[in-house]
């Protein structure tokens, strides 16, 4: 009997008429596609991408080199040299993340608790040379200033759910 459904089917080319079927109803319903770079997606204030230091208003860097962050990083990514200062402050002399390594989960933001190391919703980076994918301190801090505005709105945003 199947063989014989089976039959019937080919011979009157059903499967083909059924995917046409649903070709049509794509044809004229709402498309979801973006003319990406002139339209992009919504981000939501959650989402992780390159990373940043963040400053407090006064200027003075928000990392107190507690080293949280560099212990609870599963990939390992996170490398911490600290030193304490002329007027007896904690602050690190290195602080690199390996991009390399990153799986970008946000444990290092979520243990951070100065909310110095965050990620930004910056997600158009490419390496062009050897070394490039090492964020350094100063890399860091330059990402932290220029995106300050949107960080901070974002960690706003979250705060309720931290
Ligand atoms: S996002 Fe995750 S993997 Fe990347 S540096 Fe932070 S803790 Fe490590
Ligand atoms: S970024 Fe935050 S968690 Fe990491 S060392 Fe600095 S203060 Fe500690």
């Amino acid at each position: 009997m199947k063989v014989f459904i089976d039959y019937i089917r080919s011979l009157f080319l059903l499967e083909l008429l059924k995917g046409l079927q649903l070709t049509g109803r794509y044809l004229c319903s709402k498309k979801f596609t973006l003319q990406y770079p002139e339209e992009r997606a919504p981000l939501s204030p959650r989402f992780r991408g390159l990373h940043a230091q963040r400053r407090y208003d006064s200027g003075e860097e928000r990392c107190i080199a507690c080293k949280l962050c560099e212990a609870t990083c599963p990939a390992l990514a996170i490398t911490i040299e600290a030193a304490p200062r002329e007027d007896g402050s904690r602050r690190t002399t290195r602080y690199e993340i390996d991009l390399f390594k990153c799986i970008f989960c946000g444990y290092c933001e979520e243990s951070c608790p100065v909310d110095a190391i965050v990620e930004s919703r910056v997600y158009e980076y490419c390496f062009e040379n050897r070394g490039e994918n090492i964020m350094t301190k100063e890399k860091l801090l330059a990402h932290g200033d220029k995106y300050e505005v949107q960080l901070a709105k974002d960690l706003e945003a979250q705060a309720p759910y931290r």
